[in-house]
This record gives structure tokens, sequence and C-alpha cells, in this order.
């Protein structure tokens, strides 16, 4: 759908629903609708990730679809969410690879990491996978400053988009004004994430299909967000160990980076799986079927990621190890590289929206 044309539409429905607000106490989407009498792009890009598609609105609406109103706020809201990822995106030259990023592309770019980093090994060592002398030593393999230069270019680079990107979008939706500004609106925003408190707004599960209920979908994304920000301590703490005390990896089985590493593995894993297999099970007309790809390469990323840490982890002390980890830093640098142009940003743009919520409701 064109732009014009889905901004008209995303108007249409939420002017059909500030008339009927039968929904308002959903979600904040509605509560922050009623506070608007017209809906301008920056509305609807707000209220688009206010959203976090439980779906409740669709079977509760006697305007869906077949009614000639058409009204379906999920779907909707899914497709305007999007767009705003794409025209908030930095280089905005990028902005296409939300629309290109599937399966296929993930799987390819990971493929092609992986390639490359093997070639660089092969080429530094004479054609050979270099043998490490000591069981899990890492670093004869892919030396420390080398992983640092890698990791940590492509690593700021996905930072500098991301905060660019989210930038953007905040001084779109709520102008100059630092999201800091406001310490109580901020505090409650990051509780509302962290206990990822709208997801089952309703008081109830979350809607897998008409009359049906589940718990799986919070607990999963719980799973995967904590999962994520483990694996993400472990490194942290890594770097400390190494950089600040001259603790060289690896680490023993019972240190605290590989305790992080390895809950936060698990975690990914089963939250990463869940969320595939439940997206399955999902009533389709509750999302908007252009963005499989987006959200299932990012996914399926996550999964790679952490199966072949886990799998590292417990294989880091066989000859195997070598490859395994050119195959796991291969999956990670993928990721890394899709963050900024994948279902990664609806995370950053969330909460971005829910301190504008936040804010909006402790001054009204
Ligand atoms: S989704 Fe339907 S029922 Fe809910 S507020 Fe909008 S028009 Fe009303
Ligand atoms: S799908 Fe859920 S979160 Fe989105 S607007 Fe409807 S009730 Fe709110």
């Amino acid at each position: 759908m064109p732009a014009d044309e889905l901004i008209r539409h995303g108007q249409h429905v939420m002017t059909v629903c500030n008339a009927c607000r039968y929904c308002e106490q959903y979600c904040p989407v509605f509560p922050a609708m009623e506070r608007r009498l017209t809906f301008a792009t920056a509305d609807l890009a707000y209220l688009a990730n206010l959203c976090h598609n439980c779906g409740e609105c669709l079977y509760a609406c006697q305007y869906a679809p077949p009614h000639e109103f058409g009204i379906d706020v999920p779907r909707t809201l899914a497709k305007i969410r999007v767009r705003s990822y794409e025209d908030y995106c930095w280089p905005r030259f990028l902005a296409a690879a939300f629309r290109r990023n599937n399966l296929l592309t993930g799987f390819g770019l990971a493929a092609g990491m992986i390639a490359l980093m093997f070639a660089a090994t092969l080429v530094v060592n004479g054609g050979n996978l270099p043998r490490p002398v000591g069981a899990g030593d890492f670093y004869a393999v892919v030396p420390h400053d080398v992983m640092i230069a890698l990791f940590g270019g492509v690593f700021l680079f996905a930072i500098a988009a991301l905060w660019i990107g989210t930038r953007r979008f905040w001084r779109d939706i709520e102008g100059a004004a630092a999201p800091a500004r406001d310490v109580n609106a901020l505090v409650r925003a990051l509780r509302d994430v962290l206990a990822l408190r709208h997801l089952h707004g309703s008081g109830e599960d979350c809607t897998s299909a008409e009359e049906t209920r589940t718990p799986w979908r919070r607990w999963l994304h719980h799973c995967t967000f904590y999962g994520f920000l483990s694996c993400f301590a472990s490194t942290s703490v890594a770097a400390v160990y190494h950089m600040v005390f001259g603790w060289q990896a690896p680490y023993a089985y019972t240190s605290l980076p590989v305790i992080l590493g390895t809950a936060g593995g698990a975690g990914l894993l089963v939250g990463s799986a869940g969320l595939l297999t439940a997206r399955r099970r999902r009533d389709p007309s509750l999302g908007d079927p252009a963005q499989d790809g987006l959200d299932q390469s990012f996914i399926a990323l996550l999964f790679l990621a952490a199966f072949t840490g886990l799998l590292l982890l417990v294989l880091r002390e066989r000859a195997v190890m070598s490859a395994l980890l050119i195959v796991h830093l291969g999956v990670v640098l993928a990721l890394f590289l899709t963050l900024p142009y994948g279902k990664f940003v609806h995370g950053i743009y969330r909460t971005a929206a829910l301190v504008k919520y936040a804010r909006e409701s402790l001054t009204v």
C-alpha cells in the first residue's frame, strides 16, 4: 500500500475508533488516541509503536472486516509501525532493508559472514585452521585484538544507527524535549518495558486466535529479552575481566561470564524457538503477512546465535572448537549488522513511545 494511502487508512481507522472507544481498556493505544482529535503521520507513528499486536481489539470490533468500515487496528498499526522504521532509519538509503529483510537474507548474510571469517582465518594461518594449544583458547583461533576491532566496529555502527533512528522518531513524536527530563515518566515506562506489562493489558493471557488465550507469548518474550540482556552482560563482564584485570578466556564453567552466557543462551534458545512456533500457530489476520520475513529473520538469527554459542561452550575442549567458533562469530556478526534494520528496532521505538505515553498520562 502506498505511504499516503496507508496514512489515510490509519486516520480513518483511528477516527472511527475515537468515536467508538469500546476498546479503551485494552492497551495504551486507545487512551493515547483519545487525547487527539486529528491524526498526523507522527501521531500514527506514535500510536503504532505503542501497539504490541495483542489482537484484542480485532476480536472485539463490530466494524472489523467484512464490515464496510474495514477496521483492523492490529494490522493497520503493524503496517504503519514498519513504515515508521523506514522513515526514521539511518542511513536513509538502507530503509529498503526493512522490506528485504527475511529468512533468506538473514541466513544469506550469516553464511556470507561465516565464509568471510573462514577465508580470513585460513589466509592468515597458511591454509589451515589454527589448533589451539589449551582447551577453549578462542584467541588462538581469532586473536583478541581482531575480535575487538571487528565486533567493536560493527557494534558501534549498530548503536549509532539505532541511536540516530530513535532520535528522529522521538523528535517527530515529541519535539525537542529530552526523554530524561521527566524522571517519573521514565521510571514508569521502564518498569512497563521490563515487566512487559501491556502484553496482557486486558488482565488475561494473550490472544492467539478468537477465544484462544495462552500465557506463552508474554513468557517467550521475557525469555528472549532477558536472554539477550544476559548474553550482553556476559560479554561485558568478560571484557572487564580481560581489559581491567588481565584475566584471559577461557573462563571456568562456574565463572560469572560463563554462567551469564549459559543462562542467556538458554533463554534465547527457548524464547526464539517458542516465538517462531507460536507465530506459526497465531491467527494470520492479527498481523501483516508482508512482515513475516522481517520477524522471522531476527528470531531465527537469535536462535542460531544462541544455539551455536551453547554448542561452542559444550564442545570448547574438542578439536571442532575452531570451526564452531568461526560459525558462531559469523552468525553474531550477521545479527549485529541487521539489528538496526530488523525487528530489534521494535523494542527501542516501543520504549520511546511508552516514555511519551507515561509523560502524557502523568501530565493530564
Ligand atoms: S477497534 Fe472497533 S470496537 Fe474497538 S474502538 Fe475501534 S471501532 Fe471500536
Ligand atoms: S492490538 Fe492490542 S495493543 Fe494493539 S491496539 Fe489493539 S488492543 Fe492495543
